[in-house]
């Protein structure tokens, strides 16, 4: 029989060499069953056909895990050429050769190449610097992989799967000098066996800004605001650009709450991430956005403190209780005098109100009880019937219902202590987060 087995591996010592180096290294581990049994696994998988050296050193790939499946096959390969050297008649029905197929893997190892290169494609548009690989096999592959298991067991064996990211990751990372993440790769490259083709996963980008909205009237986002408005959102004022830079496909804004279409939102402004799905590009200038932001809004909208973020700050952010200082106009139905309603504040500062759920969130929130803390209020300015208050209160608050009270659902509130029907004329977001003391300002109204 004619061998295909390369001269140099013919060379004894270096055949040995190599098996001490794949097996006999574990030789402490194992007894001489353990090695008949390693025999009787490489035999009964070789009896089946014709088997590629990656395919028989993936089954003993927990074996000296540092010498790589192709080594360690040609090695458990090169042992039994050599006992069929000594005894052709006991190893002569073993498929030891290079002429065949092999088929555990049907060839796919001898296309590795090609799959690389189709990933390199796949990805020309995107710009990256991880990656992973993740294989999707045939039914065919995985029942081959199965009966084999089955008929040889697995106790040392590495799956199909794992050999063929691995190996198309290690080519890809040399080709592309780009490096293998585990946790969270820009591109995920899933090799679609079925279907012959090669998928792309594209991590999103996420950044986080903080945003000001000095005009009313600008819902935070389109979705959820069925009004009839033809402002644009907040949502669309910054994804636009950042589209557009990134050269993503979609976006989605993660807000950390929102105020009503008709406050601003000022002072530190209100923090956001903003997601980019599928994006091309990842190396962006951030400052860039937001002058660009600045440049097309003039003073309506604006975005700071933009930075690069990732997924688990949207959960932080989404679960942010953060207080807030808001500067609310109010306007009373009749006249009051300045102490009156300074009287009345003493009730709300420092103190819990209960407030149920306002009847015009009712379509969207439970209708529900909550206990609100308002920190501080402050009578800033006065004039007959209208007044400008400073309120520190809780994470939730709804200050429009504390002002009109919303049918006794919010207790107490300023019209119930004043006697006198109030409501509210503008109103700010003027700090987004912990309360503390600052000066107020409001010029005349
Ligand atoms: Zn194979």
């Amino acid at each position: 029989m004619k061998s295909l087995v390369k001269e140099e591996d013919w060379n004894c010592s270096y055949v040995h060499r190599k098996y001490r180096k794949s097996i006999g290294a574990s030789w402490e581990k194992m007894d001489k069953g353990g090695v008949k049994g390693i025999l009787k696994i490489a035999r009964k998988i070789f009896e089946e056909g014709a088997v590629c050296d990656r395919c028989i050193g993936r089954q003993f790939s927990t074996l000296c895990s540092g010498m790589g499946n192709l080594a360690r096959g040609r090695s458990i390969r090169n042992f039994l050429l050599l006992c069929r050297e000594e005894d052709e008649d006991a190893f002569d029905d073993l498929h030891l050769d290079y002429d065949e197929v092999c088929w555990v893997c049907g060839g796919f190892f001898d296309e590795i190449d090609e799959w690389v290169e189709r990933c390199v494609e796949r990805s020309q548009l995107y710009e990256y610097d991880t990656f992973l690989v993740g294989t999707h096999i045939s039914g065919l592959l995985s029942e081959t992989e199965e009966y084999l298991w089955e008929r040889v067991g697995a106790s040392y064996a590495e799956s199909i799967k794992a050999d063929i990211n691995r190996e198309v990751g290690k080519k890809l990372s040399g080709l592309t000098e780009k490096e293998v993440d585990f946790s969270r790769p820009d591109i995920t490259f899933i090799l679609d066996i079925p279907s012959d083709e090669v998928k792309l996963g594209i991590r999103p980008v996420f950044v986080y800004g903080r945003y000001k909205k000095y005009e009313r009237g600008i819902p935070q986002t389109r979705c959820g605001y069925t009004g009839d408005i033809y402002n644009e959102s907040v949502e669309e004022i910054i994804a636009k650009p950042m589209l557009h830079a990134f050269k993503g496909e979609g976006e989605k804004f993660h807000g950390a709450g929102r105020e009503d279409i008709d406050a601003r939102m000022m002072g530190n402004g209100r923090p956001f991430i903003m997601e980019i799905r599928d994006p091309k590009r990842r190396i962006v200038n951030l400052k860039k956005i937001e002058e660009e932001i600045e440049i097309n809004r003039g003073k309506t909208v604006e975005v700071d403190e933009l930075r690069f973020t990732d997924k688990r700050e949207v959960s932080s952010l989404k679960s942010l209780r953060a207080d807030k200082t808001y500067k609310c106009e109010v306007e009373f139905e009749k006249e009051v005098k300045e102490e009156e309603i300074r009287d009345a504040l003493k009730h709300i500062k420092g103190r819990k109100i209960n407030q149920r759920t306002p009847t015009r969130v009712l379509h969207r929130r439970a209708d529900l009880v909550r206990e609100r803390e308002i920190y501080d209020v402050e009578l800033v300015a006065y004039k007959k019937k209208r007044a400008a208050l400073r309120i520190d209160c809780e994470c939730g608050t709804y200050i429009k219902e504390l002002i009109t009270g919303d049918f006794g659902r919010t207790r107490p509130n300023l019209s119930d202590l004043l006697g006198v029907k109030s409501s509210v004329k503008e109103l700010d977001v003027i700090r987004f987060g912990r309360y503390e003391n600052m000066d107020l300002k409001i010029g005349d109204f």
